[in-house]
């Protein structure tokens, strides 16, 4: 059976036309797929009863089955575990802010990147994710909350890039006016730095925001921190990130996890904001999330606050990113398979 969610609208016009259907059904089976968020072709009732028989006999409607909801006493961060139609779970995180509702999704069951700091990465790469589970884990989430979401980054579980396909598909999906209509400027990737696909969707000139992770400002200490850096250097990670910009006139982020003793001296940041002000990136600093296998510790309060004044010395645009949910573990670098502990 076809996964009908993973579908574009253009997609689901030529498949409808294949069966010899009207093409103005495509815009509204996709409409009850995308915007009613229904979960069976019983709930689209403006079709005849014949066709939605046909459309389950060809077509399944991928659902992500929430398993458990955390809520933070905190800040109300929502934490959501997901079952996928494998019994492969992810996560996902709701953060509320005053701008709006911003869910962070996960691209991948477990991730090979191998981040040393990072929980996701622990039990390596499952699978990637269909374009329609990353879709279902906001759709599911707009459900239950009852309200909009306003913005999504890809930085919860897995490498975007890794999956980078259906992710393209995903952002198009999520931010075609017939779906949830999310404006690409309030779409986030965020990749640990793999270069042909920052070149990739470079080319595609979407107006998405792009978060590079960063975490070292030299080689040889990037390498003790990713794997990745073993791959591309940090001159090839600032040409792509110059295309980039050059490609799309949109400003980068740099991701830079703070960890006490490693990577947060003023050194650190004289590299960092060198690194920055070439790549028109602005900087975005997290304390790294103590992960017990690990070790690293965060970069302290006042730490922290100096790091900051350093690449605002020299110019550079940095916040201080604020930690969301950490007292459900929903905070970045947190998301496990916490039941299968
Ligand atoms: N694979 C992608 C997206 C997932 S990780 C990427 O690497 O960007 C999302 C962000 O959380 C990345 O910047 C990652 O480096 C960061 N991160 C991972 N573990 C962390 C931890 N323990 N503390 C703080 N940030 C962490």
């Amino acid at each position: 059976m076809k996964d009908i969610k993973s579908l574009t609208i253009e997609e689901l016009r030529s498949e409808l036309s294949g069966m010899g259907e009207k093409p103005f059904r495509a815009a509204q089976i996709y409409k009850w797929l995308h915007v009613k968020l229904v979960s069976s072709f019983d709930e689209m009732t403006d079709l005849s009863i014949s066709l939605r028989d046909k459309l389950s006999r060809e077509y399944s409607i991928t659902n992500v089955r929430q398993l458990d909801v955390q809520i933070s006493a905190e800040d109300g961060t929502r934490k959501y575990l997901f079952e996928l139609g494998d019994g492969n779970t992810v996560e996902s995180v709701l953060m509320r802010y005053h701008h709006g509702n911003s869910v962070c999704i996960s691209s991948q069951v477990g991730c090979r990147m191998g981040c040393k700091f990072c929980a996701s990465t622990i039990g390596g790469c499952i699978r990637s994710l269909e374009p329609s589970e990353m879709l279902d884990q906001i759709y599911k989430i707009t459900l239950d909350i009852g309200e909009r979401i306003s913005n999504v980054v890809i930085m919860g579980m897995g490498e975007p890039m890794d999956n980078l396909d259906n992710v393209i598909k995903f952002l198009n999906m999520i931010s075609d006016e017939n779906g949830l209509n999310i404006s690409q400027r309030n779409l986030t990737v965020s990749t640990c730095g793999l270069v042909p696909g920052i070149r990739r969707l470079a080319d595609l000139h979407l107006s998405i925001t792009l978060a590079i992770s960063l975490h070292a400002g030299t080689d040889e200490k990037r390498k003790k921190l990713m794997l990745i850096a073993e791959k591309y250097s940090l001159d090839e990670l600032m040409d792509a990130c110059l295309y980039y910009y050059g490609e799309t006139g949109r400003r980068l982020t740099f991701e830079y996890s703070l960890i006490s003793g490693v990577n947060d001296t003023p050194q650190d940041a004289d590299e960092i904001a060198s690194l920055a002000l070439k790549a028109h990136a602005h900087v975005n600093l997290i304390p790294v999330n103590p992960v017990t296998e690990t070790g690293f510790m965060p970069t302290s309060g006042k730490g922290t606050a100096s790091f900051k004044e350093a690449l605002e010395k020299r110019g550079v645009n940095a916040t201080v990113r604020r930690e969301m949910g950490r007292d459900i573990d929903g905070a970045c670098g947190q998301l496990r398979k916490r039941h299968l502990n």
